[in-house]
């Protein structure tokens, strides 16, 4: 079935990151909470897991990153970048948070975002981001291969794999290995 009201997703997608000293509220418009581990390497990489991870190979510690899809107060839509600190305090209010208003706070740099209120919001929101739309916008920020390229979610995740190997590949090989 296809989501009603969507907002527009061919734009460039914000991800919103909790800064330090910050309180910001969002309207959650995703049921899930995509998790993802990543690499800092040149920048934000996929991490593919296991023995076919050229970061994990060489010993580079994952980070893990739950996104969900939220509009601000404001009314700009993208993806609600949640550590994995947040990403307890998520789980632990059951995880569908889809059409609740929630308030994310981070009190100062020593210490991970965190969801300081949530309310459900009485209006009902048509809008809803599935978790390949999340992936999908997630793949454009990352140069990674989009959704409508591919049959079936199956050969997507493989070329995502691919690509993210081949990413992670050329960044790691590029000023270490010179000497
Ligand atoms: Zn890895």
């Amino acid at each position: 079935m296809q989501p009603a009201n969507l907002p527009a997703l061919e734009q460039r997608t914000t991800i919103f990151r909790p800064a330090p000293g910050t309180v910001q509220r969002f309207l959650v418009v995703s049921h899930d909470l995509v998790a993802l581990q990543v690499h800092w390497t040149v920048k934000t990489r996929l991490c593919v897991g296991d023995e076919r991870c050229p970061a994990c190979y060489q010993g580079l510690q994952p980070k893990w990153l739950g996104y969900v899809a939220a509009i601000t107060s404001n009314g700009v839509p993208g993806l609600l970048e949640l550590s994995a600190h947040a990403g307890h305090a998520w789980s632990e209010r059951g995880g569908d948070l889809h059409n609740h208003v929630v308030e994310i706070s981070r009190p100062n740099k020593h210490v991970g975002a965190t969801i300081s209120q949530c309310e459900r919001r009485t209006e009902v929101s048509h809008t809803v981001w599935s978790n390949e739309q999340i992936l999908d916008q997630l793949c454009r920020v990352m140069q990674l291969p989009r959704l409508r390229n591919y049959l079936t979610n199956e050969l997507w995740m493989q070329a995502i794999d691919t690509a993210a190997i081949a990413q992670l590949r050329l960044d790691l090989a590029a000023p270490s290995t010179a000497s």
